[in-house]
């Protein structure tokens, strides 16, 4: 838990100074809050660190995909291609404008196959969500020049790389927009938080009025000010002191993927000498936030056994293709499409006929790659101590 592991007096500081107005919306109150807009500046700050024109702050990752779906007019009777690799959220927020995700496979980047990405686009594809899991970048100039060719938008789901870049280009920035995650586990944390960058300013202003029930934004961009509404919107407002936590983190951001690049090169030469390993292609080892390492063994196999056996001594891998967060023929509920309303909806329509269909053998190439993967998440803060107990392992495991 990267951002939870520096949390200390800078964020405290950052939270006394909304406590001391006592001002926790992000809007309004102009006289009592004296000056103090924690979201607005981190809004600010994140913009200016990604390069970016416009930053919206939401309450969290989830919200962050809905906002920019949304603002991207994905809605009923769309099809959205997304990764089969991936958190449950990057298809939830889909399901939940209205539209049908479509899962393409990953290839070695752990991340969207732009190969399978083109055979799946159709008439109705209104938008692709490729992902940067695990900390690193996909192959978003080749997506995005897919996704060009047959005028589709790309929203980046950057929950997971904040920081990260390729060629010197912010992740999150290649596409129309791109959103990120400030959840407990994320690099940067504000408990729960995410945000959504883009260049687009009338994208922006949607997002912005959007996220605040479609209060009318218009004579005052990026706050409130108007009487009316253009569209009908939702609540999904960042509260201060989330703000004020997030601008603390994003000041040691820099700092914590610096850290876990460190730890990553001491995990790296350890696992370098398992017989036969591979590593994750990564396409910009300089733009890599650093926050997992991924390595294969040459079958399912193998990694099983090397896993035992790193189990056997305190240090564990992640099997992906057995976690049931994260891969598409471990989602049970999507197979079954199991929904709490009466309805059906979102997997039947309101003629009452089924309107989608999982097939969890619908991808064998992810398949047969995620059975090979091991992953460790890098941590900030590796303790001399832990660090040799998995050199250790590591060392048990080369042997075999
Ligand atoms: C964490 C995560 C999200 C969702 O973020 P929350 O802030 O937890 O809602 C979305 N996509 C990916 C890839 C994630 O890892």
């Amino acid at each position: 838990m990267p951002g939870f592991e520096v949390f200390g007096d800078e964020e405290k500081k950052e939270i006394l100074d909304v406590l001391d107005t006592g001002v926790l919306f992000r809007y309004e109150f102009p006289e009592q809050r004296r000056g103090v807009y924690k979201v607005r500046t981190f809004e600010e700050n994140f913009a200016r660190y990604c390069g970016v024109g416009y930053a919206q702050a939401v309450t969290s990752g989830t919200a962050a995909l809905k906002v920019g779906l949304t603002a991207l007019g994905v809605g009923p009777g769309d099809e959205v291609i997304t990764q089969c690799f991936t958190f449950v959220a990057t298809w939830e927020a889909i399901f939940d404008v209205g539209a049908v995700p479509v899962f393409a496979e990953v290839d070695e980047t752990l991340n969207m196959d732009p190969a399978d990405l083109e055979k799946k686009i159709t008439s109705r594809t209104k938008a692709i969500v490729p992902v940067h899991m695990l900390g690193a970048q996909a192959r978003i100039r080749e997506i995005k020049a897919i996704a060009d060719k047959h005028g589709i938008p790309v929203l980046e789901d950057t929950a997971q790389a904040a920081g990260g870049s390729l060629d010197g280009k912010r992740l999150g920035t290649f596409g129309a927009c791109g959103t990120f995650s400030f959840d407990a586990v994320k690099t940067m944390t504000t408990g729960e938080g995410g945000m959504i960058i883009t260049d687009d300013e009338k994208l922006w202003r949607n997002m912005s009025e959007y996220h605040d029930h479609g209060h009318d934004h218009v004579p005052n961009p990026g706050t409130r000010g108007g009487e009316g509404r253009n569209f009908i919107g939702f609540n999904f407002r960042m509260m201060e002191l989330q703000g004020a936590i997030g601008l603390a983190q994003l000041a040691k951001l820099d700092d914590m993927i610096s850290r876990q690049k460190k730890n990553k090169a001491a995990l790296k030469e350890a696992i370098g000498k398992i017989k036969d390993v591979s590593f994750r292609t990564i396409l910009d080892e300089t733009g890599d936030t650093a926050t997992f390492i991924a390595f294969f063994l040459p079958d399912g196999e193998r990694a099983k056994a090397v896993n035992a056996l790193l189990k056997e001594n305190g240090a564990g891998a992640i099997a992906f293709g057995s976690n049931t967060w994260h891969f598409y023929p471990k989602w049970e509920h999507l197979l079954a499409g199991s929904t709490l309303n009466t309805s059906g909806w979102p997997f039947t329509g309101p003629d009452g006929k089924r309107r989608v269909i999982y097939d969890k053998d619908a991808l064998p190439a992810s398949a047969a790659l995620m059975d090979r993967l091991l992953v460790y998440q890098v941590p900030v803060k590796l303790t001399e101590e832990r660090l040799a107990q998995m050199v250790a392992a590591l060392e048990k495991a080369a042997q075999i």
